[in-house]
Order: C-alpha cells, then sequence, then structure tokens
C-alpha cells in the first residue's frame, strides 16, 4: 500500500508552508514543483513501512547442509535519522552461520532496505536486521555490523565530517563462541570499509 493522493497533497502543502517560513519565494521557478518532489522522494524514502519482509523473501530460502559461515559486506545503506530527518548513510556486513537453510542472497539487502527506508537510529536498525534473519532462517548465529555517517552530526551539531559510528549485533554463536567471533572479525578483516568506500 503506498502513501494516498489525499497524504501525498498534505504533504506537498507542509512543506510549501515550510519552504515559505524558512523565508523562500514558493513561486520562483526552481522551487514551485519542490514541494511535490519532496514529498514523493520522503514517500519513497519512508516505503519500508509498507513492505513485508515474508513477502520478499518468498521461496528463496533453500535446504543446506553445510555450517560454514556466510558473510555479505559492503552492503550500501540509506536511512533517515529520526531525531532530524537528516540521512545517516554507509554499509552493512551481514554474516550468519547456517543451521539447515540458507538464504537467497540478493534477499539481504532488500530486508535491510525495509528497515533503513524508516526513520530510524542506526542502534535499532542493526538489530532489527539480525533479529529478522534470526527469526527467518534460526541460524546457528547471526552478525549485523554498520558503519554509517550520519549528516546531522556532518553538517550541523558538533560539524565532525570524518567520523563514522559502528554498530553491531551478535547473536548465537557470535555472542558465545569465541572461536565463530574471532572467525568472523578475521573473515570481515578490519573494518573501516566506509572510508576506502565511494560514497
Ligand atoms: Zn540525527
Amino acid at each position: 500500500m503506498d502513501t494516498s493522493q489525499e497524504t501525498r497533497s498534505q504533504i506537498t502543502k507542509n512543506i510549501r508552508n515550510t519552504i515559505q517560513l524558512l523565508g523562500e519565494d514558493v513561486e520562483r521557478e526552481g522551487l514551485v514543483d519542490t514541494p511535490k518532489r519532496y514529498a514523493k522522494a520522503m514517500e519513497f524514502l519512508t516505503s519500508g513501512y509498507h513492505k513485508n519482509v515474508d513477502q520478499i523473501v518468498g521461496r528463496a530460502l533453500f535446504k543446506e547442509e553445510s555450517s560454514e559461515i556466510v558473510i555479505v559486506r559492503d552492503i550500501e545503506l540509506f536511512s533517515l535519522c529520526e531525531h532530524h530527518l537528516l540521512p545517516f548513510y554507509g554499509k552493512a556486513h551481514v554474516a550468519y552461520i547456517p543451521n539447515g537453510k540458507i538464504i537467497g542472497l540478493s534477499k539481504i539487502p532488500r530486508i535491510i532496505d525495509v528497515y533503513s527506508r524508516r526513520f530510524q537510529v542506526q542502534e535499532r536498525l542493526t538489530t532489527q536486521i539480525s533479529s529478522e534473519l534470526e527469526r527467518i532462517l534460526k541460524p546457528l548465529g547471526v552478525a549485523v555490523i554498520i558503519e554509517a555517517f550520519h549528516l546531522c552530526m556532518m553538517m550541523r551539531g558538533v560539524e565532525k565530517q570524518s567520523s563514522y559510528t559502528i554498530t553491531s549485533s551478535m547473536l548465537g554463536a557470535f555472542r558465545d563462541d569465541p572461536t565463530s567471533r574471532k572467525e568472523l572479525l578475521d573473515l570481515l578483516g578490519g573494518l573501516g570499509g566506509s572510508r576506502r568506500g565511494n560514497f
């Protein structure tokens, strides 16, 4: 279900107002269609509220006896911080140890999108992704690590441009078994991918 026409026109009106309150001329060429564009953009950036993880995963769960660590790393991630409605963006690394089942690899980024396209805090986003994977796969272990830059820290507030925030959620063997945890960290080869990345 997408946002209704009525909702979109209400948001458009509100943003028009906001632009005016900030002292701009909403009738000038560059701005006249901005409220409508903004409403559409916000619909997309919050579309995760209307997505269902089980529907997205569908039949992409497969029986598999292997119980070796699976890692999908450097998954691009864009979200909006719920305190300022400004973007935070970076990379997610997801790992799990199968327990009889594996998931189609392309589904992992799509699960991340369901939770990142909302108003978020990085901490909650990280645990929502790990608990969904735990629920769906019942794996021996699951780990989610997110490294992100927060525009609310970079453009305002403390104005720190190069610091980024790392959050992690480790469940099962990654939390309880030092060997699995060490293997994961060795495979990830040290973080800081955000600094080397292209965003
Ligand atoms: Zn913020």
